[in-house]
């Protein structure tokens, strides 16, 4: 591919890349220069090797024994966020969410202080349906851009996203390059206080200093994950250096040398124990990616 422009990384260690700081090695790390680049790379890559694009690994369990074929990771000329006067923003797929919320903090754009709690980035909060306090990506998305495996661009429509619960029916193979998010007018301080308020509000009731991938199981239909969790005495419990937490039972943490494998046995088997004790069947919230050693 001698027109490519991004880096390529062979046997690049992705745990320091993840929240949860476990897990092997991609087989290729690719970091395209922008969407050109991108686009570029897929249409030249032969069709059997699999490609993978993470975001800020913060919904992501990398398995101990790596991810066969290209691992993507989007950087700076994915990095851009813009304020469209009046109250629409444009976000490259590699910006922080934050950095969305807090852009939209200073143009006085309400709607959006949502993203201040979510610690990932624009692409995963697009696969995800990232959302938070009663919003989430869905409420605020106008279109995506993204590129499929063959190396074409395509424009999602909201409608065209088919979101659901923490789900885009976006086929898995689109890496998600770019959002345009409207909110409305607002004011700019009360804006700035909401935010305060997510902020302290996260601190208090999650372990949000911890190796951690966020809620691990989505909360099924009329229940609470945690509840559940709860009643079925998993708090607390251990599997290595793998812990649900005490603080926030839907999350699993790192004590510090937790394998992949001791995160996510530890996750079956908070699975299997609700399921005995509610009869309620939960289902992985966070991503699970690369084989097991
Ligand atoms: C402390 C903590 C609190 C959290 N709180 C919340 C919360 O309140 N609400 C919430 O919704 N989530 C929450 N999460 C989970 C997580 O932050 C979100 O799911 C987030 O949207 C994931 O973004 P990411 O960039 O980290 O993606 P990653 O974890 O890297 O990837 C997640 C998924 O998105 C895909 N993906 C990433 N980038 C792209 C792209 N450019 N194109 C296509 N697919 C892509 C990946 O392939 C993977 O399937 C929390 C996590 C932590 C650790």
């Amino acid at each position: 591919m001698p027109a490519l422009r991004g880096r390529l990384m062979p046997n690049e260690p992705l745990a320091p890349l993840t929240w949860f700081r476990v897990g092997g090695p991609a087989q290729v790390l690719f970091l395209p220069d922008d969407e050109s680049d991108l686009a570029y790379f897929l249409a030249n890559l032969p069709p059997e090797i699999p490609v993978i694009v993470i975001g800020l690994g913060s919904n992501l369990i990398v398995r101990d024994g790596g991810v066969p074929g290209v691992v993507i990771r989007l950087g700076r000329g994915f990095g851009v966020v813009k304020v469209e006067p009046p109250v629409r923003i444009r976000a490259g797929a590699a910006v922080p969410d934050v950095k969305v919320s807090r852009a939209a903090q200073e143009a006085a754009i309400a709607g959006l202080a949502f993203f201040r709690g979510i610690p990932g980035a624009i692409g995963g909060a697009l696969r995800m349906n990232g959302g938070a306090y009663g919003r989430e990506t869905k409420d605020v998305l106008i279109e995506a851009r993204g590129v499929d495996r063959q190396g074409r661009v395509h424009v999602f429509k909201n409608a065209d996203m088919h979101f659901t619960y923490r789900h885009c029916g976006v086929p898995d193979n689109v890496i998600f390059t770019q959002a345009l998010f409207q909110g409305e007018r607002g004011d700019a301080r009360a804006i700035a206080a909401e935010m305060e308020k997510i902020t302290e509000s996260r601190e208090a009731t999650q372990p949000i200093k911890s190796r951690t991938g966020g809620s691990t199981f989505k909360n099924p239909p009329g229940h609470k994950a945690w509840q559940l969790i709860d009643a079925a005495g998993c708090r607390g419990l251990r599997i290595g250096d793998a812990q649900v937490s005490e603080m926030h039972c839907n999350f699993l943490i790192n004590l510090g040398g937790a394998t992949a494998a001791d995160i996510e046995t530890l996750g079956e088997t908070v699975r299997k124990r609700v399921k005995e004790n509610s009869g309620v069947e939960l289902e992985w919230e966070i991503k699970r990616i690369g084989v097991v050693k």
